[in-house]
């Protein structure tokens, strides 16, 4: 279907509950049609781009009024979709809203699919398929920095990163194609170095955005904390000391309840998350029950490994055992309030197995450190560099990865001698991968479900 067919198509655009303000938006050639409709008899019908006008919304049946709202008009091509758009800033009733666009639907609007205001961008060139992802990131964002990390895809970011690379391949197709043609036997050496040489250049490019998938994950999806240790060590004084004031700023998502809502830390933006370790914070009972080797697997979904122990006591069998037995990330000396010269000594004891940090999650001493700690482990096991374009998206690294292997499948094909056309083959292989990530080379099956996350209205 090309875009100009589309119907026209209508939603609600700001979320469901009250408010001081709802938005009804409406995309298509009928956009402006459709408003008219529904507005009352002898007001003016004209609408200025990009210029809002307050109207009486009236039911077209019987002209009683619905509401008052402010209409926006935005000419194809210059809005969202890229086609005409209307929208109606109508009060935040979802029974006005509802019947608003009940109205709309009767007097020939289609609803519109999740996120198929997106889709309408994408297809009318108004936004390539990185930067759709990005609006679907941004408004998911959970802290300020996936937001701007969001922002920056949206604006372009990362097909800029992508169109130099995109142009070297081509190049380099284009010069290898013409030698192929204009050498009767194979590529000699001197042009088989000049080839691996770029190729290895290109690599390397793909490589280094490749990799920032490790700290982009971490943006997007937060990493997993276990904290473990004997009953009353303080674990989960520990874990509300590092939520700290967080918990008034974490953002409140529909459907998740206030539970796990409290238990997402926000690490200078890496949303942090404890790990369900029903049954792992009791450990002195897990070790008996399920033994170390399980504990193992308990953890194995975790980013971070934090053991626990109180500087109030001695150290127990059970909590060497874990030190031992698990990766741990860092060994926490909690209480040092109580007992400071003790706490000392378990961190010289404890110091062997992971590093050791003496703090008190009552009176919050070394929790900042803590924190920090826990933010540097995370970021250089990522290999963090801020200046460059993340990859935030699996698909996208997938993508890369694929383009990755079809490079070093060429540069094979050539050492093994294969006719020049199969090693051209891999490398066109590779320029279409990196074309799924924009969008430019994707089949419709991978569109439909990339928008079907999205949600209506946008
Ligand atoms: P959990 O069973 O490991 O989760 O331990 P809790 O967090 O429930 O704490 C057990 C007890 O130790 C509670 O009474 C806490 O108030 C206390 N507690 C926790 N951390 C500290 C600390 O740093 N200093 C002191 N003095 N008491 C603490």
């Amino acid at each position: 279907m090309r875009p100009a067919d589309f119907k026209t198509i209508a939603a609600i655009a700001t979320p469901s509950g009250y408010g001081g303000i709802g938005i009804i938006r409406i995309s298509g050639v009928e956009a402006l049609h459709y408003t008219r409709k529904l507005i009352r008899q002898g007001e003016t019908k004209t609408f200025q781009p990009n210029r809002a006008a307050l109207h009486q919304l009236i039911n077209p049946a019987n002209e009683q009024v619905l509401d008052e709202a402010l209409v926006t008009y935005f000419r194809a091509p210059h809005s969202f979709t890229g086609e005409d758009v209307v929208e109606l800033s109508c009060h935040g009733s979802p029974v006005v809203l509802a019947e608003l666009l009940r109205l709309l639907v009767s007097v020939g609007a289609d609803l519109a699919q999740p996120g198929e205001f997106s889709l309408r961008a994408f297809l009318n060139q108004r936004l390539d398929l990185t930067q759709a992802e990005a609006v679907h990131d941004l408004i998911h964002a959970q802290t300020a920095y996936q937001a701007q990390v969001a922002v920056r895809q949206l604006r372009g970011e990362l097909s800029k990163q992508l169109q130099p690379i995109k142009q070297a391949l081509i190049e380099l197709i284009v010069w290898f194609e013409s030698s192929v043609e204009f050498v009767e036997d194979d590529l000699d050496s001197l042009d088989l170095a000049h080839f691996r040489e770029r190729l290895s250049r290109i690599a390397e490019q793909i490589t280094r955005l490749a990799n920032s998938f490790r700290t982009g994950r971490l943006i997007r999806s937060g990493a997993k904390l276990a904290l473990i240790g004997r009953p009353n060590v303080g674990k989960s004084s520990l874990f509300n000391a590092l939520l700290g004031t967080d918990r008034a700023i974490v953002t409140p998502l529909p459907g998740t309840t206030r539970d796990t809502l409290a238990e997402s830390l926000n690490i200078n933006g890496i949303p942090v998350r404890l790990i369900d370790t029903a049954g792992l914070r009791d450990t002195d009972d897990l070790i008996e029950k399920l033994g170390v080797e399980r504990t193992q697997t308990a953890v194995a979904e975790a980013d971070l490994v934090l053991v626990v122990v109180s500087a109030e006591s001695t150290l127990s069998n059970e909590e060497l055992d874990l030190f031992q037995a698990l990766p741990v990330s860092f060994g926490i000396v909690n209480k040092c309030d109580l007992a400071d010269k003790q706490a000392a000594v378990l961190q010289q004891a404890l110091a062997a197995f992971a590093p050791v940090l003496r703090v008190s999650a009552l009176t919050g001493q070394g929790i900042d450190s803590l924190r920090q700690a826990i933010y540097q482990r995370l970021v250089s096991a990522a290999e963090f560099k801020t200046e460059d374009a993340i990859i935030t998206n699996e698909r996208h690294y997938t993508a890369l990865e694929h383009a990755l292997a079809s490079l070093r499948e060429a540069e094979q094909d050539l050492a093994r001698g294969f006719t020049e056309e199969i090693a051209l083959a891999n490398l066109h292989q590779a320029l279409r991968q990196l074309g799924v990530i924009t969008g430019e080379t994707l089949i419709g099956d991978i569109i439909n479900q990339i928008f079907s996350t999205f949600c209506i209205g946008k």
